[in-house]
């Protein structure tokens, strides 16, 4: 099975790398691809150029190993970048092979106001990065409907159809944010030890999110 772990990535850091590993881990994944967006629909800019992002997430896999990989189609596409498109464009390439979007639980709740949301379903499995104790949205729109009926416990099972089910797990949850290393950064702090090292230094070097 494949994972697709999509973002702005600006700047990736260990929240993410960690996750990832995990979510590898609990669903036996033989590839985990990080899937950065180039312009997203549900945000400002992001603070980096699209290049340095992708330059920051290669420097981030670096060693990571062969589970891993940077997936740019994204960046390959004009306009915004749409996750349904990303996945179409996806399955031309991987045929019916279990493939599954990994969201954490806060972008799972928008979920509805995503482009032709439904949509997902048809082309991958949807796993869930639990936040244990975090507020639990109104289960009774049409999300919640789609919860009910796709909703599987055991992550053995995604391995069984192509898409169209949704699984929680829990994950270590690392309190690092992209946003908290910008702010960090423009106030003049060290984000050392929130990010890999290379990351770091090409940060420094660029002089990215000083202002
Ligand atoms: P920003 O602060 O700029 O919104 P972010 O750190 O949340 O960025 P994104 O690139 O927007 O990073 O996130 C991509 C995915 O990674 C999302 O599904 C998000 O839920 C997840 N994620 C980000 N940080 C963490 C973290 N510390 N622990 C678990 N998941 C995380």
């Amino acid at each position: 099975m494949l994972g697709i772990y999509g973002g702005t990535f600006d700047p990736i850091h260990y929240g993410h790398l960690r996750t990832a590993l995990e979510v590898k881990e609990h669903l036996r994944l033989e590839q985990l691809r990080f899937l950065p967006c180039r312009l997203p629909p549900h945000r400002g800019l992001p603070g980096a150029m699209p290049q340095q992002r992708l330059r920051m997430l290669e420097l981030a896999l670096e060693g990571a190993g062969p589970g891993y990989a940077l997936d740019r189609r994204e960046f390959d596409r004009e306009g915004p970048s749409y996750m349904v498109d990303t996945l179409i464009s996806l399955r031309e390439e991987i045929q019916d092979l279990p493939l599954c979007l990994i969201v954490g639980v806060d972008a799972f709740y928008q979920l509805p106001s995503w482009h032709r949301w439904r949509e997902l379903f048809d082309l991958a499995h949807i796993a869930v990065m639990h936040r244990p104790g975090m507020p639990e949205p109104d289960w009774s729109g049409e999300l919640g409907q789609q919860l009910r009926e796709r909703w599987v416990e055991d992550g053995e099972s995604l391995r069984e159809s192509p898409g169209g089910k949704i699984h929680f797990l829990a994950v270590t949850q690392l309190a690092i944010s992209a946003t908290g290393i910008r702010r960090l950064i423009h106030a003049g702090g060290n984000p050392r030890y929130l990010l890999p090292d290379p990351v770091l230094a090409m940060i420094q070097e660029w002089g990215l999110y000083r202002s």
